[in-house]
């Protein structure tokens, strides 16, 4: 099977009836540019640029560090866009390893000093990062996303840091290049409010991974109840499909980055719905592929609209 796919490699991703969709790799080092590549993603749709900080004891990479690193993912990817998500330290992802020591004090650390909020708690920190992906922007095409957001005053604070971080390099006298600014799409409140991440952002990527756990109040690293972790709960879907659906309106990119994006079972449904960008391990690519070369979007559109309406979505996948 795996022989069978590899020759879908070079193949356009083309819907039967003609629908170019893009299948973007997430990545979290530099180097898995290699295995993006190889994988025929045609950009990085989200690089989880997290993992340069974590394991570190603490130490941060500095901005000459942060900034030969995501110069090296853009170079890696030759000429094809790169998706830069700011730090997403706290909760699943904690800067040193997930012992008690380390979440000292936060009860529910997936509620709190997370992404974007730990971002915008330490200026600085935050200020050294966003001049990083400036310059780095200035080696190729760059998209800027921002994961977490949930609040106008939020995305306000994040695009003020993002022009003095512009000035910084002006009289700094550095090299930086244009990016593409976008919001992950994670929380409930951000996707109830798209119309107002739309009046700032250029585009969105969904990150259905935190969707789910925010809708569901279900820690996604909670073994307990990892049986109710479900991406297919019709409130999540719910969230989805208004949120593509509202770009789509407004032809504004977006893109899933979470999990979902990967699942061979929820190409046909994403489809439907609308979305025509995908960003997942670059292993999957090619099964989604697959599925994407089958598929009739025209046929799927009024399908995906009857699963919307199910008490039972998975049920009809
Ligand atoms: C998500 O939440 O779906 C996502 C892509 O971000 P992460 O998994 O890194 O939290
Ligand atoms: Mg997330």
């Amino acid at each position: 099977e795996r022989l069978r796919l590899n020759r879908l490699r070079h193949t356009p991703a083309l819907t039967m009836d003609r629908q170019r969709i893009e299948l973007l790799a997430n990545i979290e080092m530099p180097d898995d540019t290699l295995g993006a590549v190889e994988a025929g993603a045609v950009g990085v749709g989200l690089f989880r640029s997290e993992f340069l900080f974590m394991g570190r004891a603490g130490k941060l990479p500095d901005e000459n560090e942060q900034y030969l690193a995501y110069r090296k993912a853009i170079e890696g990817m030759q000429g094809m866009p790169v998706t830069i998500r700011t730090v997403d330290i706290g909760s699943d992802k904690p800067l040193d390893r997930p012992t008690a020591k380390a979440q000292d004090g936060h009860l529910n650390p997936a509620l709190g000093l997370r992404a974007i909020r730990w971002s915008l708690a330490d200026p600085p920190m935050f200020l050294t990062q966003l001049r990083a992906i400036l310059r780095a922007a200035a080696h190729g095409q760059v998209n800027l996303l921002v994961p977490m957001l949930a609040h106008a005053s939020e995305i306000r604070q994040t695009l003020d840091l993002i022009n003095q971080a512009r000035a910084q390099l002006d009289a700094r006298g550095f090299v930086y290049g244009p990016v593409r600014l976008g919001a992950m799409i994670e929380v409930p409140a951000a996707a109830l409010t798209v119309p107002v991440f739309l009046k700032y952002f250029d585009f969105l990527s969904i990150g259905t991974n935190d969707l789910t756990q925010y809708t569901l109040a279900i820690d996604r690293s909670d073994e307990s109840v990892a049986h109710l972790y479900d991406p297919c709960h019709p409130a999540v879907l719910r969230l989805i499909a208004d949120t593509i659906a509202e770009c789509n309106a407004q032809k504004k990119g977006v893109s899933v980055c979470g999990e979902m994006a990967g699942d061979v079972s929820m190409t046909r449904l994403l489809l439907g719905l609308g979305l025509r960008s995908f960003s997942m391990h670059p292993s999957q690519i090619l099964a989604v592929k697959q599925q994407i070369l089958r598929a009739d979007t025209g046929k799927l559109k009024l399908w995906a609209q009857e699963v919307l309406q199910s008490e039972n979505p998975a049920a009809l996948l």
